[in-house]
């Protein structure tokens, strides 16, 4: 089994949350519960730890990079995130992020995935069953969630040089590129479109997530290469901006571009309220993604664009998680529930891996 999780924030829970994510998650747990750190709502509650990616057969990721400025009366302030008054310091910010997954290259915990000969070669690492699983690396994918931090143009050079391969514009709120959830009627700034022309050039993967409605049809608009939503669910089951309508959904699939299914359940059921329902409570289990999933393959007619994408760990842990996961190396079940909902072996490796190989393989070859 090998499985690729298209948006984990691991960064950000190294240097943000302060996170040794090289440690067990239950071990991070109970260090943060001893401590009694109360300053986020999922401390003492996180899923994603590297033990648990190689458990779970999570080989490959795309890891994001967080880093936000804000002009002064921001909204933003209210995310439990930095944020930065000055481009300047929030590119220093990523760097600081970057420099955390180049010790855990260095450490062998991690290996950047830049290229398609170096994603061969960590496959057949991965399919090698003389190796255990800890002793082989997580490879990954370096994204940005949020551009705020690429100063100017040149800085997006920078990034690709250090091995920047997919860039998601928008986060939340107002941003220097793209306005992101909760700030719907806006959409890319004149910046933002500039970006993208930058980006088509690069071969760099556009992530629609987080974009509002507006910025994501003229985002359409404006980029002609390889686009993927890494951690996004549908509104037509769950209502509310940070969804894809059929619409924006039917866009994606004609694009040939995959959609990672998100496991917050704020994203999963349309009733649940954050910091007050307890997925149990609502019956939220990992079954509820493959309602998106069916959603989306009726639209497609096929399996080709869904994936996982699952956000695990984004600024909530078990509080926010499906109640039957426990960490992410239980990602493992959805093989047996996407068995039992009908899909084919076939159906489960596009799922698992194959599909989103097929759109890095057509930005990178
Ligand atoms: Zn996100």
């Amino acid at each position: 089994m090998f499985i690729i999780d298209a948006h984990l924030d691991l960064a950000t829970n190294a240097i943000t949350l302060n996170r040794d994510l090289t440690k067990p998650v239950h071990e991070i747990r109970d260090k943060e519960k001893q401590l009694n750190w109360k300053d986020t709502q999922d401390r003492g509650n996180g899923t994603v730890a590297l033990p648990e990616l190689r458990k779970g057969n999570v080989g490959l990721v795309v890891a994001t990079i967080i880093s936000r400025y804000s002009a002064a009366g921001n909204p933003l302030a209210t995310l439990n995130l930095p944020v930065w008054h000055s481009p300047a310091q929030a590119y220093a910010y990523g760097q600081a992020q970057l420099a955390w997954y180049k010790v855990m290259e260095e450490m062998g915990e991690m290996v950047q995935i830049n290229n398609w000969s170096a994603i061969e070669k960590h496959l057949a690492l991965w399919h090698d069953a003389t190796i255990p699983n800890n002793k082989k690396p997580v490879g990954y994918i370096l994204s940005l969630e949020g551009a705020d931090s690429i100063i100017n143009l040149s800085y997006l050079e920078k990034y690709y040089q250090q091995g920047l391969r997919a860039i998601g514009p928008a986060h939340f709120g107002p941003g220097r590129y793209a306005a992101g959830t909760h700030s719907d009627g806006s959409g890319l700034t004149l910046i933002g479109k500039e970006l993208l022309r930058e980006m088509d050039r690069l071969n760099i993967i556009l992530d629609a997530t987080h974009l509002t409605d507006k910025g994501f049809f003229e985002a359409m608009d404006t980029f002609n290469g390889s686009v993927w939503a890494s951690h996004q669910n549908c509104r037509t089951l769950v209502p509310g901006e940070r969804q894809f309508s059929d619409e924006q959904i039917k866009i994606i699939i004609e694009r040939d571009g995959v959609i990672g299914g998100a496991l917050d359940t704020w994203m999963l059921h349309a009733d649940f309220e954050m910091g007050k329902d307890h997925p149990k409570d609502l019956g939220i289990n990992l079954e509820k993604l493959v309602d998106h999933f069916d959603h989306i393959c009726q639209l497609a007619g096929s399996c080709l664009h869904i994936g996982f994408g699952t956000d695990l760990d984004g600024l909530f842990g078990t509080e926010q998680t499906p109640y039957d996961m426990d960490t992410i190396a239980d990602i493992v079940q959805f093989k047996e529930i996407l068995t039992r909902r009908g899909y084919t072996k076939e159906n489960i490796d596009n799922i698992f891996f194959g599909n989103w190989l097929r759109v890095i393989k057509k930005a990178w070859t």
